[in-house]
């Protein structure tokens, strides 16, 4: 069934991760995967929503505060819209491992956020990332989970948490056969 709301995780998936396993600190450190802006506007074309969901412990091991942080998402959002997609929503956990909260995946609070804020149940969404924490994270929430191998992505898929979950090249990969669509009418950017 196609999802009306797909949840994204951020590193690895719509972006490159920070060199060295670092976090990303300010919008010049940003840099797009190939195609994941073009996945983003078919999925706006489509009419599916878009929640980011991303840990970001930075904040709260004090290397980067709220407002620092706000500034790389108001960019991601902001250069989706000038390639004609759309981030509905972003949902972020700002704290550290050791904080014990329910918003850091593999908890599912974020995922739990990203249903609420929709509006929808958790079936008609479906969640996309390349770590197994958040293929934890979706599954706990209750929602279905694909996997892609940009990112950790590779190595997620020989350490899969359940069987079963479908793996693709990228998300513009993942989007088109979502959507129906033939993968090799796209053409990314
Ligand atoms: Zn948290």
């Amino acid at each position: 069934m196609k999802p009306s709301h797909l949840i994204l995780d951020r590193d690895g998936v719509l972006n490159r991760e920070a060199r060295g396993g670092g976090w990303i600190l300010s919008p010049a450190q940003w840099r797009w995967l190939p195609g994941a802006r073009t996945a983003l506007r078919r999925l706006r074309r489509a009419g599916v929503r878009v929640s980011v969901t991303t840990n970001q412990s930075c904040i709260g091991r004090g290397l980067a505060t709220t407002h620092e942080i706000d500034a790389v998402h108001r960019q991601m959002k902001d250069e989706c819209l000038e390639a004609g997609g759309r981030i509905d929503a972003v949902f972020v956990c700002p704290h550290a491992p050791g904080d014990g909260c329910d918003c850091r995946k593999p908890r599912p609070g974020l995922i739990v956020q990203a249903l609420s804020a929709a509006g929808l149940e958790a079936g008609a969404s479906l969640l996309v990332g390349d770590d197994r924490r958040d293929l934890e994270a979706g599954l706990a929430a209750g929602v279905r989970v694909a996997l892609v191998r940009t990112g950790k992505g590779e190595r997620t898929a020989a350490d899969l948490p359940t069987a079963g979950i479908p793996i693709y090249d990228n998300l513009l990969a993942a989007v088109s056969a979502l959507l129906g669509e033939a993968s090799d009418s796209v053409s990314p950017e």
